[in-house]
């Protein structure tokens, strides 16, 4: 079918994500005749597994210079977005249509149901009070510009769809079962935008010890981890990993990962601290005072109170200490070993995870190709570009959902 529509729309957004949602909801709220297209059958796929179903919607950081540094190197692109619609903004819209809301350690935002689907409910409901017409099973296969302008796009079924305006919100390239597959960087290019290369972030690490496997889905907490690159400590961070089949993963984990990517190629060496409340001395005397009341326990029986099960044989291999020994004749060299062990648990990193099951993608359209206010390209006039699909992402917490509803909103208010 091959049909000529009549430029009806004041806009048509690409991509109903979190950020296509808000884009198309607060244009459509203030008159504009808009169109949502999504290629899945239904809205905001990637919005429902957020935060493991219960979607960290923002992170309380209600000081925006505070909130833009924590962005990084690209932070200060969200300055007058964050301003117009930033955090305490998106918590007044959610509460004001009846979700509770709930802060949780790391000022994460939850809503206090743990239910992404009440997330995904009120924005629903936002574009049916907003007019926004929504067509969901239909792809945009191309775009289709006429001097510095879009002249219409064309979907899977040969329609041709015409509009005043246009807004990409496809996302990035990470979790692609989720319809974000990176298809708006190839048209972005194909229209002159400079893209960053897009890479995985916010992922599991795979390290290239085969004895990981033995610790596959051993959860630590309290611990600290550090990444070395060519024997230099980079970066530390405390609090909670998580052994993997192949690797590593878990809120340092993944908070870690993209400082890993940018490291690389290189040695890079991931240490753990499993006893970070201990040094040296403190634990050596603490393992000291723990063999002596054990008296003639054997060394591969002694560790239960202090490391997890599926731990101990490890350490014990890696130890070189005999495990038929009496704790009473550990030496003190072997003890130094073993403390070195718990202090530096050594991995060598193989690599990130790829994009199937990164949180985020990095990079993207290049920031000094959209105004910051309005998100409008400064490439083609009649298009805007929001969320996931700009060079601009942040730490775990909230932080990404915030540059979607953000960034959105920056082009549904200012595209009509
Ligand atoms: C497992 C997981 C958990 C996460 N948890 C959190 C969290 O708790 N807090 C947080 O801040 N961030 C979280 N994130 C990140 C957050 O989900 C993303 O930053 C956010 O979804 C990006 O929104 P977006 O609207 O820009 O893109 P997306 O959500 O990726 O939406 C893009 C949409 O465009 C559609 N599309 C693509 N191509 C086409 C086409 N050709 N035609 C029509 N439609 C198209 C896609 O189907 C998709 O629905 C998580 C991510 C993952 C993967």
């Amino acid at each position: 079918m091959k049909k000529e529509s009549r430029n009806i729309y004041d806009v048509v957004v690409i991509g109903g994500g979190p950020t296509g949602m808000m884009a198309a909801g607060r244009a459509g709220e203030l008159g504009a005749r808009v169109l949502l297209l999504e290629k899945n059958g239904n809205l905001g796929r990637k919005l429902l597994i957020c935060g493991k179903g219960r979607c960290n919607i923002t992170n309380y950081t209600t000081d925006v210079h505070e909130m833009v540094v924590n962005y990084g190197k690209n932070g200060k692109f969200l300055f007058s977005s964050l301003h117009k619609f930033g955090v305490i903004e998106i918590i007044d819209f959610f509460e004001s249509r009846g979700v509770k809301i709930k802060i949780e350690r790391g000022n994460r935002v939850f809503p206090l149901s743990d239910l992404s689907s009440d997330i995904l409910d009120v924005m629903l409901d936002y574009l049916k009070q907003s007019k926004v017409k929504i067509r969901t099973g239909i792809e945009v296969k191309r775009i289709i510009k006429k001097g510095n302008l879009i002249e219409k796009i064309i979907l899977d079924n040969g329609e041709e769809v015409m509009s005043k305006n246009f807004v990409i919100t496809t996302g990035g390239k990470s979790y692609p079962a989720t319809g974000s597959t990176g298809i708006g960087y190839g048209w972005l290019k194909m229209l002159g935008h400079k893209i960053k290369t897009p890479k995985p972030a916010l992922t599991p690490m795979i390290v290239k010890e085969d004895f990981i496997k033995n610790l596959e889905g051993l959860s630590l907490k309290n611990v600290e981890v550090s990444i070395f690159k060519n024997d230099k400590k980079i970066e530390s961070q405390f609090g909670e990993a998580l052994f993997t089949g192949n690797g590593l993963s878990g809120p340092v984990i993944i908070d870690m990962s993209k400082k890993v990517g940018e490291l690389t190629p290189g040695d890079i060496k991931i240490k753990i601290d499993f006893k970070p409340a201990l040094d040296f001395k403190k634990l050596d005397l603490r393992i000291l005072n723990d063999f002596k009341e054990m008296n003639n326990k054997l060394f591969k029986n002694s560790l239960d109170k202090l490391l997890p099960q599926k731990l101990i044989p490890i350490i014990i291999k890696l130890s070189g200490i005999d495990s038929e020994k009496k704790v009473n004749l550990v030496t003190h060299q072997e003890r130094k070993k073993l403390i070195h062990l718990l202090k530096e648990f050594t991995l060598s990193f193989k690599s990130l995870v790829g994009f199937n099951k990164a949180i985020i993608t990095t990079g993207g359209v290049d920031l000094s190709e959209v105004d910051p206010k309005t998100c409008q390209s400064k490439i083609i006039d009649n298009l805007y570009l929001a969320g996931e699909i700009l060079d601009i992402d942040g730490p775990t917490g909230g932080y990404n959902l915030q540059i979607c509803w953000s960034t959105g909103f920056a082009v549904g208010n200012s595209i009509y």
